[in-house]
């Protein structure tokens, strides 16, 4: 009897089966499960496309994209100026290619390269862009990456996480944007590339370029290393943007070098510390700054719009605990606010966690783990806490009185 039963979708009897499925009133067939799967698979993949394409054909003007920005980053204006431009001009490059644009001006891609101290909003400028323009966005951490061959992860994965983020819709990813951060950890190690293998160096640089500079990549669906047996995807990177970020930690060095010319020894290093720290040096960088620092002269091409974020000053980061649309304080208040509870915080208050930011020199990173530090107990007794919690200048320094 158990060997009569037949899918109930292409009648195909058991016996001819690798599986079947039974339901309540009906049975399926291996076959049929697979059909039914790759139909569904296209027609989201369609959809998705459809969505993106749309996205990519309503393309906000750069002034649009920027004040969308200043709900979201404080401060930075010249870097979010450059980069709503970048953003826009991609579009237009995207659209002459869609369009199938023949004439013979082809816009060039502009690539973005972001230098700033940790914490200063380099990941948030990306992300928020993403957020604004609904288009293909994936974060890769070029610390992971090493040459071909060697422990760590190979640079094709980097496009593995923006085929992923587009549920492995190729025709979306090869137009979204992908942000790349710590690209100066990758930098050459030394200027004498023969003393010993510079495997998560200057060999990345080199696989890096071919997936900057356009061309078909052979990208590992799942990531990490590449294998032999491995069934690759092809991507496209021609209309790919890449936003890199990094802290270039020491390059103020080398540009303030530059620019005054001191011979090296001729000041003292408490007033060249001095001197770095009055100015800032960021906004006269130079190709040439990058290529002392470690970058390839052939990368260093690949990204033709350079822009560095201001280190936060004190005023900076007080407006990022208060004023942007989810700003800490708000995130705080809302979650309290979950539980019945309203958050007051004073003035006061606020500039220690300001202060002590600061002093720790991790951007506005800082004020999340002060933050933490101080409402950490009232979270975890959250049915004892009083139905106005008030934070003031005491509570806050006691709080933070070991840090
Ligand atoms: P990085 O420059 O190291 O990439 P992130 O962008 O990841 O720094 O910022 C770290 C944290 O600090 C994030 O939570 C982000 O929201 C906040 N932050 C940093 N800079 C700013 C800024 N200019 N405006 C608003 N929030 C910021």
């Amino acid at each position: 009897m158990k060997n009569s039963l037949k899918c109930n979708l292409c009648g195909i009897n058991k016996n001819d089966t690798t599986f079947f499925v039974s339901g309540i009133n009906g049975h399926i067939c291996n076959f049929c499960i697979e059909k039914t799967y790759s139909i569904i698979h296209k027609k989201i993949l369609e959809k998705n496309t459809h969505k993106y394409n749309n996205n990519f054909k309503k393309v906000k003007k750069p002034k649009e994209i920027k004040s969308f920005l200043d709900q979201y980053v404080v401060g930075q204006n010249e870097a979010k100026k450059i980069i709503s431009v970048a953003v826009y001009n991609h579009y237009k490059r995207i659209q002459q290619y869609n369009n199938k644009d023949l004439t013979n001006v082809e816009i060039d891609k502009s690539n973005v390269l972001l230098i700033g101290k940790t914490g200063t909003g380099k990941t948030l400028l990306a992300k928020s862009i993403s957020k604004f323009l609904k288009i293909p966005f994936a974060i890769a951490d070029a610390t992971t990456l090493t040459e071909a061959g060697y422990v760590g992860e190979d640079v094709e994965s980097i496009l593995t996480k923006l085929l992923q983020s587009v549920n492995y819709d190729i025709n979306s990813a090869e137009k979204g944007i992908i942000f790349l951060d710590e690209i100066d950890k990758i930098s050459r190690k030394s200027n004498n590339p023969s003393i010993t293998r510079d495997v998560s160096g200057e060999g990345v640089q080199q696989a890096l370029l071919k997936i900057l500079e356009g061309s078909v990549i052979n990208v590992p669906p799942q990531g990490g290393r590449k294998h032999p047996d491995q069934k690759m995807i092809q991507i496209n990177t021609e209309n790919i943007l890449f936003i890199a970020g990094g802290t270039f930690d020491g390059i103020e060095k080398i540009i303030s070098d530059r620019i005054e010319k001191m011979p090296i020894g001729f000041i003292t290093h408490i007033t060249q510390n001095k001197r770095n720290r009055k100015k800032n040096y960021l906004k006269n960088i130079l190709s040439e700054d990058l290529k002392k620092f470690g970058l390839i002269p052939e990368i260093i091409g690949r990204f033709p719009v350079v822009t560095y974020l201001k280190p936060l000053n004190k005023s900076m980061l007080k407006n990022i605990l208060l004023e942007p649309k989810n700003a800490l304080i708000k995130q705080y208040q809302k979650l309290f606010d979950m539980d019945h509870i309203s958050l007051n915080i004073t003035d006061e208050a606020l500039n220690i966690i300001v202060d002590k930011t600061f002093q720790l020199g991790l951007g506005a990173r800082g004020l999340r783990i002060f933050c933490e530090k101080i409402f950490l107990d009232y979270m975890f007794d959250i049915e004892n806490t009083q139905s106005t919690l008030d934070i003031n200048k005491d509570i806050v320094e006691r709080k933070l009185s070991c840090s």
